[in-house]
């Protein structure tokens, strides 16, 4: 039996708004260090500083022994590239990902970035990553299923002739990092919650210039493209509340 899903009171959206500040916050901070020349494990400096700084910790940090308290991944890495003396080159793009915990609840945000100057086509994808989240967002109402999320996600990217990433989905999110439901950003045969006030959802396309297909790399963490094309990833943690919908992780950026 799929876990229960955890629907949330205002009082703890309002808990994960803050935790989703922090997140917001050193997502701010490490974009201000991205330019050719620094290494992911300085991003992940940064990040861990802020984190902390603001009495939070780092979601990913020891996460199954993840060792960063950021995901770095680059070009061809689609997600869970591990921070380290890797150094950013002139049209790199770099996908961060990043959670922060406080009083007990988590948040999960991710954006791409443009290292200096980016050729149009991988600049496109980043773009396109972006509207098919907001895309997918519009589907977010108490008066849909999950998978209208999913399907307008899905459209976006492939209308664009893009791929979405079949072996990773987002989810819940709350007092685990993930929770139920998972959240395809395809429409796939099986579960279909309805989506109601005070659900909480990390929604998170990851989209490819190329095919769908990915592969993990050695480290047990990375993954790449199998056609080593780039790859994109935006990310949200979002509530739906009887107000409507709030994003908990909203950086401006
Ligand atoms: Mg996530």
């Amino acid at each position: 039996m799929a876990d229960m899903i955890k629907l949330k009171t205002d009082a703890e959206i309002a808990m994960m708004k803050a935790s989703g500040e922090v997140a917001s916050r050193a997502m701010l901070a490490v974009a201000e260090k991205i330019r050719p020349g620094v290494s992911t494990a300085e991003l992940d400096k940064v990040a861990y500083h802020i984190i902390t700084r603001n009495g939070a910790v780092p979601s990913f940090k020891g996460y199954r022994g993840f060792p960063g308290s950021i995901c770095a991944s680059v070009n061809e890495e689609v997600v869970h590239g591990i921070p380290g003396s890797r150094r950013l080159e002139e049209g790199d793009i770099i996908s961060i990902d990043m959670g922060a915990v406080l009083n007990g609840f988590h948040s999960d945000m991710a954006r791409t970035f443009a290292v200096g100057a980016v050729d149009s086509e991988t600049q496109r994808l980043m773009d396109v990553t972006k509207s098919s989240f907001f895309e997918g967002l519009k589907g977010f109402t108490e008066d849909n299923r999950l998978m209208e999320i999913s399907r307008r996600i899905q459209e976006t990217a492939e209308s664009a002739g893009f791929s979405v990433v079949r072996d990773l989905v987002g989810h819940g999110i709350g007092r685990d990092l993930h929770e139920s439901p998972d959240v395809p950003n395809f429409v796939l045969k099986g579960p279909n919650p309805r989506l109601n006030v005070g659900l909480v959802l990390a929604i998170e396309p990851m989209i490819n210039a190329g095919k769908a297909a990915v592969e993990w790399c050695e480290d047990g963490w990375t993954v790449v493209t199998a056609d080593g094309k780039p790859s994109a990833h935006y990310e949200n943690t979002v509530a739906l509340t009887g107000n409507g919908l709030v994003i908990l992780t909203d950086s401006h950026i």
